[in-house]
């Protein structure tokens, strides 16, 4: 039997309906500490409440305590595979997080809920156990870090929250999950490529995140200007364009030295320098702006803040953010 950690944060999966107002809320004691009994064909279960935060509440703080605990049950502690209960909220950003910052190959698998402990068709106690069956898995070992909720295996790096309420609400746009949970195991269909991890000791620089829109000037970037920041990406138009009226504002970040990191607001394909009229992608690629292939917004700006501990150099930030 393999052992199994499962660290709980907190979220929807460990809260409770109020019958009378409808609201969900935080309780005392996590509800999934009464399936444990239940969970013990599936491995060696440890259990442990790190955190009972709403994930809006999590930053990367958090985010840098759970790669320790991590490391650490694997390198000293002679676990096999680990589970992390969190928010769905922000799950996807500490799954990638993780997925850059921890050393360890061994299998680590976020799941949460859409509908908490005691509401009709609770999905928590159903995600937890497929969670498990993918983390005791030998074929999950060296895929990085996954994400299952509703029956799916997907990656942390393509994975997003697509719809504020269904339980089919994690989908990787593009790609697809890479693989699936049946009552008889897990059953993998794709091979995750590229795998990248960054050794951090701390996240100490602060990026922030900008969308583009019909009409944007240069007032937002000018503040951002004025800030103590280290990085900004940017969800820019269709293949990574920008509105000619934000063209001084780059400028100005960029002969700050700050840079500026694109993505695109379309939730499918890449941003590539394609087009050649005031502020399209080639010019802001010759301004100095670097072009992300193919992440999300929030993921670029995970992805900056541990990069930028580690360079600040235009090039390297650059072949970063190529792969
Ligand atoms: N707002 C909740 C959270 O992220 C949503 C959830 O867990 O499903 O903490």
């Amino acid at each position: 039997m393999k052992n199994i950690l499962i660290l709980h944060t907190g979220g929807t999966i460990a809260m409770k309906e109020d019958k009378t107002s409808g609201s969900v809320g935080q309780v005392g004691n996590h509800p999934l500490h009464d399936s444990l009994a239940s969970l013990h064909e599936f491995g060696n279960i440890k259990m442990e409440d790190v955190f009972n935060l709403p994930s809006p509440h999590i930053t990367s703080k958090e985010m840098l305590i759970l790669r320790d605990r991590i490391d650490r049950a694997a390198n000293q502690e002679d676990i096999d595979g680990v589970v992390l209960t969190h928010g769905t909220d922000t799950l996807e950003e500490t799954a990638y997080f993780l997925d850059l910052t921890l050393s360890t190959n061994i299998p680590v698998v976020l799941t949460g809920a859409m509908r908490s402990s005691n509401e009709v068709g609770s999905d928590g106690p159903y995600n937890l156990l497929s969670s498990l069956k993918v983390a005791a898995s030998d074929e999950a070992n060296g895929k990085g870090v996954l994400v299952v909720l509703n029956d799916e295996v997907h990656t942390a790096k393509n994975v997003t929250k697509t719809h504020t309420s269904n339980i089919a609400t994690f989908q990787s746009p593009q790609y697809g999950p890479v693989g699936i949970v049946t009552k008889r195991g897990v059953s993998f269909h794709h091979v995750p490529i590229n795998r990248e991890q960054f050794n951090i000791n701390e996240i100490s620089k602060k990026v922030t995140l900008l969308k583009a829109y019909a009409g944007m000037d240069s007032s937002l970037l000018n503040v951002l200007k004025d800030m103590d920041i280290d990085g900004v990406i940017i969800e820019a138009l269709g293949q990574g364009n920008l509105p000619p009226a934000t063209l001084s504002g780059v400028k100005a970040l960029l002969k700050k030295q700050i840079p500026i990191v694109l993505v695109s607001r379309c939730f499918n394909g890449i941003v590539q320098d394609t087009y050649s009229y005031e502020g399209g992608g080639r010019q802001l690629k010759e301004l100095g702006v670097i072009f992300s292939n193919g992440l999300s917004g929030q993921k670029a700006r995970i992805k900056l803040m541990i990069a930028l501990n580690q360079t600040q150099e235009y090039k390297e930030l650059q072949e970063i953010f190529f792969i």
